[in-house]
Parts: structure tokens; sequence; C-alpha cells
């Protein structure tokens, strides 16, 4: 390439970019990765801090997922999954229910992490409606949730505080409910569960941690009592692990923390090592059962176009082979007493209101950030790529980030924070 752009300049340019301004939103262009850094095309190296929103669980460019990536693009890159199947997708989802365990059964393979989700909600419904009952069309959703961007999927989000609140109104939207921390709110839960619980299909969480909501945490306590409250008033669960799958958390998924499953797993993210868009929505045996039928009319009525991509699916086989190899989930437990120590300063800052950490996320929420784009620039002139949004500086790691990388990441927000209220 002779004319590298170095600056992508969205008034100048003709990119859509994400949740941002087409005039004012300006950033670095990334011409190569590796490990845990970005190259810019202006020379500069950026530690990267987030792994591409936690994707890059590995570090960039993990040989063993390039190399089975390669091959597989020799094989077949890709083939339809309507009346075909492949070694790879085979492969995936055998390892997918070894890996949950229990009685995780039958893994649906899709592009995004949203469209998991989607199809999720869709076999929550249709697990009813395969069984005869046609007035569970809605969801339980929590306050600070984020499930993604689809229609479907925007109203799980919360209404008010998340980022889809302008769709108030619009779109069809999930009871919304404060999670259960302690005993009072299971309490409501359970009365309104009573209340409203014919009409609802499932209950919908992201277990331990609310990413793009806010980064906020909860219990594994209130994961057991939305087992609980599921099953006394005949719901399915739905743990969306998009975020905190394959060894965020510490360990591989979330809900083993709790030691309750959930009906339905959405996943995606980390699932291939941050390389080639994947999704899997797992059902367990129960939902399973509502499917084992001859019937067409009760078969699961998706299929997306690039289902199951062989090259995503060869990614993410080469990418559990890495979790199988390496010490990720010690890794990322070292990162968390790593994160603790380092951030534990920021604590005494005036307009620091929390700092937490959990596995290999770490968080700093702020009392308020005026100037958000005044504050993500102010990490890229320090070397570092950070994302702050809302109230919140977090750190989402590589589980494999050396040392001195993650020392200067800390120092970089210790003294952005520390230099004045944001
Ligand atoms: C990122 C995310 C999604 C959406 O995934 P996309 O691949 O961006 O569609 C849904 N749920 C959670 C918890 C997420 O973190």
């Amino acid at each position: 390439m002779t004319d590298l752009p170095r600056h992508f300049r969205a008034a100048e340019s003709a990119l859509w970019p994400p949740y941002s301004s087409l005039t004012t939103t300006e950033t670095p262009v990334v011409v190569a990765t590796r490990d845990c850094r970005l190259q810019l095309a202006d020379g500069r190296e950026l530690i990267d801090g987030i792994a591409s929103w936690w994707t890059a669980c590995h570090g960039y460019n993990a040989p063993a997922i390039a190399q089975a990536v390669r091959a597989q693009l020799d094989d077949m890159p890709h083939v339809m999954m309507g009346g075909l199947a492949h070694p790879q997708a085979l492969r995936l989802a055998e390892r997918l229910r070894a890996l949950l365990g229990g009685e995780f059964a039958r893994a649906f393979f899709c592009e995004s992490g949203s469209v998991s989700v989607e199809v999720a909600l869709k076999m929550a419904v249709q697990y009813w409606l395969n069984q005869g009952e046609r007035g569970r069309t809605r969801f339980l959703a929590f306050r600070d949730g984020y499930h993604g961007d689809t229609f479907g999927t925007m109203g799980l989000c919360d209404p008010d505080a998340g980022m889809h609140r302008r769709w108030q109104g619009i779109l069809p939207q999930a009871l919304v409910a404060e999670l259960p921390r302690d005993e009072a709110s299971a309490q409501a839960l359970d009365a309104l569960l009573a209340e409203r619980g014919a009409e609802i299909a499932a209950i919908v969480v992201e277990p331990l941690v609310q990413g793009a909501g806010g980064m906020r945490f909860h219990s594994p306590e209130t994961l057991r009592r939305l087992r609980a409250l599921a099953d006394r008033h005949g719901l399915l669960l739905v743990f969306d692990e998009i975020f905190t799958g394959f060894g965020r958390t510490g360990e591989m998924f979330a809900f083993q923390h709790a030691g309750v499953a959930p009906d339905i797993i959405t996943l995606s993210k980390a699932l291939t090592g941050g390389t080639l868009p994947l999704a899997a929505t797992v059902a367990n045996r129960k939902v399973e059962a509502a499917f084992l039928d001859d019937d067409p009319a009760r078969a699961l009525m998706h299929g997306p176009t690039f289902m199951g991509n062989a090259l995503a699916c060869a990614a993410a086989n080469a990418s559990l082979d890495l979790f199988e190899q390496a010490p990720r989930l010690a890794q990322a437990r070292r990162l968390q007493s790593r994160m603790e120590a380092g951030l534990a300063a920021c604590r005494d800052l005036p307009w620091v209101a929390d700092v937490r950490c959990l596995g290999a996320i770490g968080v700093v929420e702020l009392t308020e950030i005026r100037d958000l784009k005044a504050l993500r620039a102010r990490f890229v002139e320090h070397g570092v790529w950070l994302r702050p949004f809302g109230r919140v500086v977090y750190l989402t790691p590589a589980l494999v980030m050396d040392d001195a990388s993650l020392a200067r990441l800390m120092a970089v927000v210790r003294d952005v924070l520390g230099s004045g209220a944001p």
C-alpha cells in the first residue's frame, strides 16, 4: 500500500464508524497487530488494554490459530450448512458441549453475538410453542444489561441507562427488573414473576459481569437466586456469556463460579481467539427435547448464510486447543491480583467512585467523565489503547499480557486519572 491513510477522519471518508459521529470522529488507523500491541499507520505502537473488545484472549496473531485458518482456507473456506455439515463445526459443537458439561446438549452457530442472543430468544419462545403454550412471548432482563445491537436484543438492554435508550417506545421492550442482589430484591422479583410469569418465555442475564452496560459485577449468589426463581416459576434461564466466556472471569465460564447452569448459553467474542466472527447458542437437554420432533413445523427456523463458517470454526477449534495447552485460567487469575494491586491507588482520587477486578477485568469507575473524547485521546498520547465509556475506564487485556505491558498500562491509567478530574 503506497497511499497509507494515517488517520481516519469520518467527515472525509466513505467508512461508517460504529457508535460515533460522522462529522467529528477521528481515529487512528491500525496496520498490524502483534502480541498485545497495535501498530499504527503513523509509526506509533500502542499497548492494547482491551484486546479488541476482549476478543483477542491469546494476544494478537497467535501462530497456532493462523496456521489452522490457513490450512482450512486451502481445504474449504466455507460451505452452506443447509443440508450439509463439515468436520470443523461437528468437532466444535462436541467440544463446546464437553467444556460446558452438565446438561448442555447442542450448539447452533451464527456469526455475531447479537444474532446468537436472537437465536436464544427464538429458541425460548419456540420451546413453549412446541409444547402448545402460545402466551409466553416476553422476556425478563435486568437494569444495566446489554445483549446486543439488533432489534430483538435492543429490547433486552436497559431502556433508561443503556446505549439504546433513544429507542424507548419504538421496540418491543422486555420487562426490566433489578438484579436479585439481596433477599429483598429477590422477593420483589419473585412477586413480579408470580404476577407476570405466564407471559414470560425466559429470564436473560449476563452472569457475574454486566459488560457494555457499565462493567457492573454481581455475586454468584445472585445467579443461584435467579436459577431458583426460574425453576420456581417454570421459566427458562439464558446466560449471555458473550463477554464472560472463555476465561475472562478466571473460570472458563462465569456460571462455573456459581455452580448453577442456565438452560441456554450464548457465546461469541473470544470464541475464535479474536480472529474471525463466530457465535454459538448452546441449549441443554430440556430445551433440546422440545425440538426432538420430526414435524418440520417444530424445527428451529433459523439458518444464517454463513452459519458455522469453516474458517471461523477452525479458528475456534485452534483457540480451544490453546486453552487446553496453556494455563489461561491461571493467567486470568494472575491478572486479577496484579490489577487489584496496580489499580488500588486510583481509589484515593476524589473523582473515583469504585475500583473492582474480577479475573482479567479491571474497572475504575469515576463519579463522572465530562470529556470522554479528550480522555481517550490522552490514553493514545501515552501509548496505550483504552476506550472508556459512560463513567468507566476498564481494562480487559489479553489473558497472556506480559507483566511489563500491564504495569505500563496501569501506570498510564494512574497518571492520567491522577492528573485531574477527566
Ligand atoms: C458484545 C456483546 C454482545 C453482542 O455481540 P456482537 O458480536 O457485538 O453482536 C451481546 N452480549 C454481550 C454480553 C456482549 O458483551
